[in-house]
């Protein structure tokens, strides 16, 4: 069962939307109600930069039930050109010739379905660029 909280987080996982502190400039994501840098409450929205470079990954093998037929697949560190990291599934390559450092991008895919007949849920993967 797909939670409220999805719906929540559409503007981040559809639109990458960050917020940005406007005392300290820090920018957080998921966007925060308090900045951890200067406790400031004021922030503006920015959207992320979609192209990074990998700074870590794994492949995973034995998975949770509902990716298991998804196996062997990449999840990966994202370090994004703004200096925000991410976790996201590296789709679309060879996973014997990831490396860390490398060049990649976030784009849109499904990211799960909820049962047969449910919802398609989106968001941001990435693949080498
Ligand atoms: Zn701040």
């Amino acid at each position: 069962m797909i939670s409220p909280k999805y719906f929540r987080e559409i503007p981040q996982r559809y639109r990458l939307e960050a917020s940005r502190c406007k005392e300290c400039g820090t920018i957080h994501f998921p966007p925060r109600l308090i900045c951890n840098k200067c406790k400031s409450q004021e922030f503006e929205t920015v959207k992320l930069s979609d192209s990074g470079k990998l700074a870590t990954y794994t492949v995973i093998r034995v998975a949770p039930s509902k990716f298991s037929q998804e196996t062997p697949y990449a999840i990966g560190i994202v370090e994004l050109n703004d200096g925000v990291k991410l976790t996201a599934q590296i789709v679309e390559t060879d996973l014997d010739k990831l490396q860390i450092g490398q060049n990649v991008k976030l784009v849109f895919r499904r990211i799960q379905d909820d049962g047969k007949a449910g919802i398609h849920c989106y968001g941001y993967k990435a693949v080498v660029s």
